[in-house]
């Protein structure tokens, strides 16, 4: 419900915003209207939105200062408060006050009966805001702009609280969101891209309804020349009005002299220009060479999340959610897609063609909207109602036909899962050849990189089974996030979680033949390890900024969303109670959006048994506070004591131990551990709590398949148990439940609970297990240790580290074949031991690859090397300075874009300087190695000895070509800053990393992608001081 609507009538009474009214009338100068406090007979309304961004210094003041209406007995107290209050108020940015009624706080009553006890408390409230306003005005350095203190500024503290549009006027907002008092109802956009001079101008046609009496209308613009604006009320004649430009909130603003009324309808018309950007966001350029070697030039756009501002001129916010008619012109060698079908196409005078869309037939944010010029060709299946095309560049049509299987009965589950049908007549997958992120899910038009959607005719079941999931995410979000957006960028996780956890419970009913099991485990793990971190953050989590925004795309929103979604699916008594609750959420809000609670009021409507968990109050432990409890057991007979705590890394924040979660603990046992009918449920939501088992019970297993988010110990005595258990028969517990147990015992041992010592011995049994999950787990933790120790120059643990990893996994490793496998599950344990064998130097190893790679060169193109072991064999060829330089051929001619990558990181593999100099430098360039490859380039160079202090050099000195090519934040720039420094554990590196990043300042210092990077750092100091010496004993 829009908290708005029931103060409609009282609002109109209200005496006007101080930005809409006292100031951008006659725009005087905020400092003298400080001195003169008769220019503020009352304190104006706020526009209602406004006072839920207040910073809470300032938010006390506006409370006191006259939230309620004042009537003529309180003009005393409200005098004297603004004596006091007002020089603080005209300084601040954030302090127009409000006597809004729409606030969301009650109205103080300090001020409306001036009894003595009334006047003694407003004495002493007058004291606490003038002490305030003393405290905030001596806060050394900090000049109250929208920013904080970032800005420091010792010598003017009366800096204007408005920002100066580039006009040189005020610009009549001050907050980085948008004020709600218009909403957009329609676009009609009208495009002509040039791809000869990479240019475009552009007509949008903005038809807004105003909710809230106003006189401003402001929403963003990025990098366009706004060259006329008209607009017009209801059936008036439009006029030219002057638009105000505020560059760094990338907003624009019309003022008007007269309101605005609510209810009226109005048209707001901007005529621009602008170049197609040259990086991966907007509306963006790229190329791609066809058989015939010619460069063929193309346009698409990429805008989650606050790209479509560098398109057109709109409400670039989530909840902003419009239609859109759009239309583009084109050579007629071109061809166009947007997100609806095309309506018709109409000849233009100047020979050009303009093809035009449909309306969206459903309302949609901006981030949604997406077009593209090009001339690629397509396959295409209708689907139900829905006609599905796979598009690509015309020479790898061949291999589309995979993605419109898939996409065709991926489809069909989900609008049979949801319910609801896929609103749209059509649904394009399309490749693009230069694209940054995955995939997009834009509405209709879900755009993708190459490898993320192209399969090749012998490509391995396990190439199949990363397109099958990315297909399957972006087609979850067509419902997660198109259909119900999340309401603002703090609950990104309602798209992204969703999409994740749908991604692979759909894979796993509709093609269950590609084991995407394995995959969800170890992706819970990882996330996992994030969130132990003391710069992780909660699910959802406040944004206020551009780089704050492109910091919710990490995987504590996509995995750690999943991971809660599954444990809160586990743990619902009553099959189907899930399903059926996600569908109300999705019925609900279809069309509109929704917050964190509405999803978990949705779960708990539909729960059936009152006895049983409250979902709103379980999942809120999970959502609003970071991390995730460490749960120990602790047992005296038939007595099992459970323990939560926060699961802390680095506990050098107090605050976080009083955290408590609501946890489903499952639990199995000896007796009974591997069909889910064993598993017993307990809920601790307090600190401790028990449960009774019989005695006879010899071990407990928690956490029944890893379905829960957190981390168990079993004490010394428990894990004795468990060991002893696993060493007498491995398959006691599932493999799921094993590599539960292998991942938390590493964990316990980086948080310091239990030796490396007890980490081994668990670890005693692995020369007997054969599945892929626990092998994969035990590989991956023992080659991070592995890769420290390396780079710390031990190399005397270095050969023993190998000898041990031999040791447990020489046996399995030699039983692998070179041969074509089907099973995706085997194809997974074999990369996985055949990498590291060969990254160990094994002999049997590297000549098996060497091998195959000769014959592969020798056979022209006919013989291909099975999917999974193309990365073994790649990385063994680029050790050698001949098999390098073939590869590099190799890499340039190859046109299917997943061998490809695989080449480039075999390439990026090598140990030779020289080289690994020049293909950072190439990635940078662009040119033989496309730049959206510079995060894998840098990740595959950092996990070699001889690169990884090049990379860090590298990423000094191009630090600005970086973040112009990849936003301050984004996904790529996280990749690249872990990938950097993960792996250094001295002093001299933590030094080096922090005065590097802090020398960045605004351009990227406050990154939360760096807290973890030094946190990461001191963790491996920690690590390797506690534990080189059992090293050195035990190997
Ligand atoms: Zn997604």
């Amino acid at each position: 419900m829009d908290p708005f609507d029931n103060h409609t009538s009282e609002r109109a009474n209200l005496p006007r915003n101080m930005i809409e009214n006292s100031m951008f009338e006659e725009e005087p100068d905020v400092v003298d209207l400080a001195k003169d406090s008769s220019a503020f007979p009352t304190f104006p309304a706020l526009d209602p939105d406004e006072v839920v961004y207040e910073p809470r210094s300032s938010r006390l003041l506006v409370r006191g200062l006259g939230e309620n209406e004042m009537d003529e007995d309180e003009e005393d107290c409200e005098s004297s408060a603004r004596l006091l209050g007002m020089s603080f108020m005209n300084r601040s940015s954030a302090h127009r006050s409000s006597s809004s009624p729409y606030t969301r706080q009650s109205p103080p009553r300090s001020c409306s009966r001036p009894s003595a006890r009334t006047m003694v408390v407003c004495v002493l409230f007058l004291v606490i805001v003038a002490s305030m306003t003393m405290v905030l005005y001596f806060l050394p350095g900090c000049t109250f702009t929208r920013a904080g203190c970032r800005k420091p500024n010792k010598t003017s503290p009366l800096e204007p609280v408005y920002p100066l549009s580039t006009n040189g006027e005020l610009f009549p907002w001050t907050q980085y969101r948008l004020p709600r008092s218009i909403h957009p109802l329609s676009y009609d956009l009208t495009l002509n891209p040039n791809l000869d001079t990479l240019t475009f101008t552009g007509i949008s046609v903005i038809s807004m309804s105003v909710l809230h009496n106003t006189k401003v209308i402001v929403l963003h613009s990025s990098d366009l020349n706004i060259t006329k604006a008209t607009f017009k009320i209801g059936d008036k004649k439009a006029s030219d009005v002057t638009l105000l430009e505020y560059k760094p909130r990338q907003q624009i603003a019309v003022k008007f002299s007269e309101e605005l009324k609510a209810g009226q309808h109005c048209v707001l018309t901007l005529e621009y220009s602008a170049k197609l950007s040259h990086t991966y966001d907007g509306f963006y350029n790229s190329s791609y060479t066809d058989k015939d070697g010619q460069k063929r030039v193309l346009a698409a756009t990429q805008f989650e999340p606050l790209s479509a501002r560098k398109a057109f001129p709109c409400f670039d916010e989530p909840s902003f959610k419009a239609t859109f008619l759009i239309r583009i012109s084109r050579k007629p060698e071109y061809m166009t897609l947007s997100n609806m079908p095309k309506a018709k196409i109409n000849q233009l005078p100047s020979g050009l063609m303009q093809d035009e869309f449909e309306r969206t037939s459903v309302n949609m944010s901006t981030y949604l909207v997406a077009f593209i010029i090009a001339d690629f060709s397509h396959l295409s299946r209708n689907v139900s109602d829905t006609l599905v095309s796979v598009y690509s560049v015309p020479e790898k049509t061949e291999h589309t036909d995979y993605a419109l299987d898939t996409g065709a009965k991926l489809l069909e589950f989900y609008n049979e899962f949801c319910e609801i049908n896929y609103p749209l007549k059509k649904l394009d997958l399309v490749a693009i050849p230069d694209f940054l992120a995955g995939a997009m899910e834009n509405w209709g038009l879900i755009t993708f990189r190459e490898t993320s959607l192209l399969v090749g005719k012998q490509s391995s079941s396990l190439e199949k089974q990363v397109v099958a999931s990315v297909i399957a995410h972006e087609l979850a979000h067509q419902w997660f996030g198109n259909l119900v957006t999340m309401s603002w960028w703090n609950d990104l996780w309602l798209n992204e979680g969703f999409a994740t956890y749908m991604q692979y419970t759909s894979l796993q009913t509709v093609l269950p033949q590609l084991d995407i099991g394995n995959l969800f485990l170890s992706v819970r793990f990882r996330a996992l390890d994030k969130d132990a971190l003391n710069s992780s953050h909660p699910v959802s989590t406040e944004v206020d900024s551009p780089e704050e925004v492109e910091e919710m795309f990490d995987s504590v929103s996509y995995e750690k969303g999943a991971s809660i979604l599954l444990m809160l699916n586990a743990s619902l008594p009553i099959e189907q109670q899930f399903r059926k609750g996600i569908i109300q959420y999705l019925k609900e809000f279809s069309g509109s959006n929704a917050d964190t609670n509405d999803l978990w009021n949705s779960l708990t409507e539909v729960e059936v048994s009152p006895q049983h968990l409250n979902v709103s109050e379980m999942m809120n432990s999970w959502t609003s506070q970071k991390g995730f409890p460490l749960v120990t057991v602790s047992r005296k007979g038939d007595q099992v004591t459970l323990t939560q705590e926060h699961f802390l890394l680095t506990a050098d924040n107090a605050t976080h131990n009083s955290s408590l979660w609501t946890i489903p603990v499952t639990y199995v046992n000896d007796s009974c551990s591997l069909a889910p009918e064993c598993r017993q449920v307990f809920t601790l939501k307090t600190k401790s709590g028990s449960f009774k088992v019989p005695e006879s019970v010899k071990w407990l297993k928690l956490n029944y398949r890893h379905s829960g988010f957190y981390i168990v110990h079993y004490g010394d005595e428990g894990w004795a148990a468990l060991v002893s258990a696993l060493s007498t028969n491995a398959t006691v517990l599932t493999q799921d439940d094993r590599a539960s147990l292998i991942h938390n015992i590493f964990a316990l041992s980086r948080l310091g609970r239990v030796t490396f010592n007890q980490v081994l011995n668990l670890l005693n049994y692995m020369s007997n297990e054969t599945e892929t999950s626990p092998v994969l787990e035990a590989l991956l933790q023992l080659n991070n240790i592995y890769r420290l120790l390396d780079k710390r120059h031990e190399t005397k643990l270095v050969a023993r580290m190998k000898s041990y990893i031999m040791h447990h996994f020489g046996s399995l490793m030699r039983k692998q074949t070179w041969e074509e496998e089907e099973s995706v599950s085997k194809q997974e344990l074999r990369s996985a031991l055949l990498e590291t064998a060969c990254n160990l130097n094994e002999e049997n190893c590297t000549q098996q690859a060497r091998a195959l790679f000769k014959k592969y060169v020798e056979s022209n193109g006919t013989l291909r090397i099975p999917g999974d072991l193309q990365q073994v064999v790649f990385n063994v060829a680029a050790q050698s300075d001949e098999d390098w330089e073939t590869l590099l051929n190799l890499y340039s001619v190859v046109t299917f874009d997943a061998e490809k990558r695989k080449m480039l990181r075999g390439l990026a593999s090598t140990q030779d300087a020289r080289r690994i100099v020049w293909i950072l430098k190439a990635g940078l360039k662009g040119d033989i190695i496309q730049t959206q490859e510079l995060p894998l380039v840098i990740s595959t160079v950092c996990s070699g000895f001889t690169g990884y202090l090049f990379v860090w050099d590298f990423i000094q000195q191009n630090w600005d070509l970086l973040i112009e090519r990849f936003p301050v934040g984004s996904f790529a720039i996280q990749s690249i800053i872990k990938s950097a420094t993960s792996q250094f554990s001295t002093q001299a590196h933590l030094d080096q990393v922090k005065s590097f990043f802090l020398s960045l300042k605004e351009r990227g210092s406050q990154m939360r992608s760096v807290q973890e990077a030094l946190e990461t750092i001191r963790l491996n100091q920690r690590w390797m001081d506690e534990n080189l010496s059992t090293l050195h004993n035990w190997l």
